[in-house]
């Protein structure tokens, strides 16, 4: 039986990616080579980082100005980068779950940074709104999408100071208006890649001018100036993101896959508020189109165990929530298609009826 991938990450795939990616590991670019033992230096490889680096720009309509690298360290190595090149004194940050606080902690080995709003004391469950950035703030550090607590910021905000965003778990989910961003980065294991690299967007202007001493691999600088070669760059995970992004732009763009996750997200929270058996967990107005979480209501709770059972038998992987929330929580990024959202939907009337 077909699966379901609803794992939070790493996650499903498009199916050109996987089909490109086998395709290439027996013979790539008809090198009679495998993609798994090329020099990163040969040709063929060299465009393939080049053409996904392009396609990074003209789905996101990057602006002159930026540069797009390709890196090592997962998302959480960026934590540490970010403060590392651009905090002077004073950052301000957005508490919005456990990546971002993991982001906080990371700032403060730098500098002051200033938590303008937290919605820890309700484990997450919206996005604070009413927040003040401090005008000396070197920059405002938030995460759109929280993975583990099903919120989201689908909206680039309208700051004074530098913006730099974690967008792990929604890049190429919607439009972003990058030019009011100095540094956007994603691990590549939620929308864009197998587990191993990472995609940052940075604007050029906004480096150099910090006065601490920056390792060489630490710095942003020496990754543009050398195209993202150089050391070694993570090939095979480049070359599966190239894929993806060729599928985006097959399928219409990021606007396109916007529409179809926008479809794809309400179908689910329809069931959700539908089902007496079910509910939400994050607030209405911040819900994710990315994670949707939700758990049994109370009078059901002793349920939970019987549901898991009854949605992996339907063939759904990867819908148990994460233990900070508990529950489930459904993943249905860009590669997730309507039929498989369809399909949990399916199984949670059924089993609706049943109870
Ligand atoms: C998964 C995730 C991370 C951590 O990514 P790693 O590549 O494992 O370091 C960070 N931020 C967000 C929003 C995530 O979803």
């Amino acid at each position: 039986m077909k699966k379901h991938n609803f794992s939070a990450g790493p996650s499903i795939l498009s199916e050109y990616t996987i089909r490109n990616a086998a395709a290439a590991v027996e013979n790539f670019a008809g090198t009679g080579l495998s993609i798994l033992e090329v020099s990163h230096r040969g040709k063929e490889f060299v465009a393939v980082c080049e053409e996904a680096r392009a396609l990074v720009k003209e789905l996101l309509d990057v602006p002159a100005g930026y540069e797009v690298v390709f890196l090592g360290g997962g998302a959480s190595l960026q934590f540490c980068m970010v403060p590392y090149n651009l905090l002077k004194k004073k950052a301000a940050y957005l508490d919005t779950g456990t990546w971002a606080s993991n982001a906080i902690k990371e700032a403060k080995l730098f500098g002051e940074v200033d938590v303008v709003a937290s919605s820890k004391e309700a484990n997450y469950s919206f996005i604070p709104k009413d927040y003040v950035i401090p005008e000396d703030a070197d920059y405002f550090h938030f995460t759109s999408n929280n993975t583990i607590f099903g919120t989201e910021m689908r909206y680039d905000p309208d700051v004074k100071a530098r913006l730099v965003s974690d967008m792990s778990s929604d890049i190429f989910s919607r439009p972003v208006d990058v030019s009011k961003y100095d540094i956007i980065y994603a691990g590549a294991q939620k929308n864009l890649a197998p587990a191993g690299v990472t995609l940052a967007i940075v604007r050029e202007d906004a480096l150099g001018q910090v006065e601490r001493p920056i390792p060489t691999m630490l710095n942003y600088s020496t990754h543009i100036k050398k195209e993202s070669m150089f050391n070694t760059p993570p090939v095979f995970p480049i070359f599966a993101a190239l894929q993806t992004l060729q599928w985006y732009k097959e399928q219409g763009g990021v606007a396109a896959m916007e529409k179809k996750n926008i479809e794809k997200a309400s179908v689910l929270y329809d069931e959700i508020d539908r089902n007496r058996l079910f509910k939400g967990t994050a607030a209405v107005e911040d819900r994710s189109i990315m994670n949707v979480c939700f758990v049994m209501n109370d009078e059901y709770k002793e349920l939970e165990a019987e549901f898991s059972a009854f949605a992996t038998a339907a063939g759904m992987v990867g819908i148990k929530g994460h233990r900070s929330v508990g529950g489930f929580r459904a993943s249905i990024y860009n590669a997730m298609p309507k039929s498989s959202v369809e399909a949990l939907v399916a199984a949670m009337k059924e089993f609706e009826k049943q109870h």
